[in-house]
């Protein structure tokens, strides 16, 4: 049924507290075309497919709430690259990447009326040396003849190929039966500093910022570092820098050092790597080039950011650069391009002459700390009853509604609910977010207030 689509990590209205527990993760990937969206469409209940079968468009991520056999989990469908993109392995594998760094358990889908191409057998290799449990989906099965061309398909070495037609939902019920099989029943929590490692940064922003620069200055003695940390083990794409005392893991840095090459596509897969990069990051540095106007690019790697759910330090690089005149002009671009984010920290540096480097750190710990923050639910209340008093929300329809209780359901970022016996008006929660923010800080972390209506 419809109820079970909802957008990427937005809190709907009225929404279960139960429903923010947090639900394993099954990341799809596959080559254009196999048949991977309308496989999600069949697996999420979607009677209508919206599949888009106009050339060179470019879908984005897209997260849906699944149920099956009264178990939850969340769907990714990962699609979006031109067809003909040159460089698609390269884009692949960057995908499948990004799906064992995000998910609980990958399903690749392969065309089987077309067998497995050079490119699948590269996305399978780079899923067979991961530790996520991976299917095999065979798409376009819708009848029988096809199943000499599905057991072709265990030459992948991803175990058993599970025939479907996702046009035809044949074979998705065994298929969901294997994936519930694979999930495991809560996500791996490796967002957060449970396991004791060093805090993961990710190092983000459009080309030509001083993203390497600034890593070359800061990991000066990071080779000595990496041997150090004892029981660490470090992905080869990630790199260890100490900074100011600490030692900080930046994740998917790989690309930085290495050049990637320009070609087709490739605007699309650093936008991958940078969304992988944030995903798997518990704080994002957006680097932003202060000798030039803000970019649009700038402000959606910063949505990226906000709408991972992430910490955020806006770095702003170049300060060498800056003069007079530039000053000026920037403070107006501040304050109408960055409203979206006037919780976050900003620091001036210069990659080039190392200046300010230094006070990177400092707002990282505290960007850090207001992720982690949790209220008790004591203190919120007692402040919540005390701004209503003062400032009620407005009356609708000649009814006033009353906030009844609040409770912070999450941390990482922190996550309100408000049970209320009526709707809030969005000018009312933002009025609450900022005072929320005014009281308890949360500098340099999103929050997100969800409203429950009880009736
Ligand atoms: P994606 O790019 O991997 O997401 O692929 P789509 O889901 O957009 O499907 C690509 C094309 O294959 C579309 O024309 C679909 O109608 C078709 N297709 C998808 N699944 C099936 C299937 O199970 N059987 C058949 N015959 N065609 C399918
Ligand atoms: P990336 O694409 O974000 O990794 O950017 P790079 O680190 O390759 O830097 C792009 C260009 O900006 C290079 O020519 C750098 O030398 C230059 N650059 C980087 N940081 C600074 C800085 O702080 N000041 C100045 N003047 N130039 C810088």
């Amino acid at each position: 049924p419809d109820e079970f689509s909802a957008p990427d990590g937005v809190l709907g209205e009225g929404q279960d507290p139960e429903e923010l527990v947090p639900t394993p993760v099954l990341a799809v990937v596959g080559r254009p075309n196999v048949g991977k969206s309308t496989l999600v469409n069949r697996l999420i209940g979607r009677r209508e497919a919206v599949v888009q079968d106009i050339p060179g468009v470019t879908r984005d991520r897209v997260a849906y709430d699944a149920l099956w056999n009264g178990r939850r989990f969340t769907l990714v469908d990962t699609g979006g690259w031109e067809p003909d993109a040159r460089g698609l392995q390269a884009v692949v594998a960057a995908q499948a990447e990004m799906a064992i760094r995000t998910a609980d358990a990958v399903l690749l889908v392969v065309d089987a009326s077309v067998g497995a191409t050079a490119t699948d057998e590269a996305v399978a290799r780079v899923l067979r040396r991961s530790d996520r449990p991976v299917l095999l989906a065979a798409t376009k099965v819708d009848d029988d003849r096809l199943t000499s061309d599905t057991a072709a398909l265990w030459r992948l070495g991803l175990g058993e190929p599970h025939p479907v037609s996702g046009l035809h939902g044949r074979g998705s019920g065994d298929l969901l039966d294997a994936v519930l099989e694979a999930l495991p029943e809560t996500p791996r929590d490796d967002v957060g500093a449970a396991g004791g490692g060093p805090r993961r940064v990710a190092l983000v922003g459009k080309p030509n910022v001083g993203k390497s620069s600034l890593l070359n200055k800061v990991s000066g003695e990071l080779r000595s570092v990496v041997h150090d940390v004892a029981g660490t083990t470090v992905d080869p794409v990630d790199s260890l820098v100490e900074l100011d005392g600490e030692v900080w893991r930046f994740v998917d840095t790989a690309g930085l050092r290495k050049r990637v090459q320009t070609a087709s596509g490739m605007e699309y897969y650093a936008s991958l790597r940078t969304r992988a990069a944030i995903e798997a990051a518990e704080v994002a540095v957006v680097l932003i080039d202060a000798s030039d106007p803000i970019a649009e690019q700038d402000q959606r790697v910063i949505s990226m950011v906000d709408e991972a759910g992430r910490a955020l330090v806006l770095v702003f690089n170049k300060w060498d650069l800056v003069d007079e005149d530039r000053r000026i002009a920037m403070k107006r671009e501040l304050e109408r391009d960055l409203v979206r984010v006037p919780w976050a920290e900003r620091v001036n540096v210069s990659a080039l002459t190392g200046r300010s480097v230094a006070k990177i750190a400092p707002a990282l710990r505290t960007a850090l700390a207001s992720w982690d923050q949790r209220i008790p639910t004591g203190r919120l209340n007692g402040w919540l009853s005390d701004v209503i008093a003062a400032t009620p929300p407005p009356v609708r329809g000649g009814k006033q509604p009353k906030v009844l209780f609040a409770t912070q359901a999450q941390t990482r970022p922190p996550t309100f609910v408000l049970f209320t016996s009526g709707f809030l008006e969005a000018g009312y929660r933002r009025f609450l977010e900022r005072r929320l923010r005014e009281e308890f800080g949360f500098t340099g972390s999103p929050v997100r207030i969800s409203v429950r209506v009880r009736e």
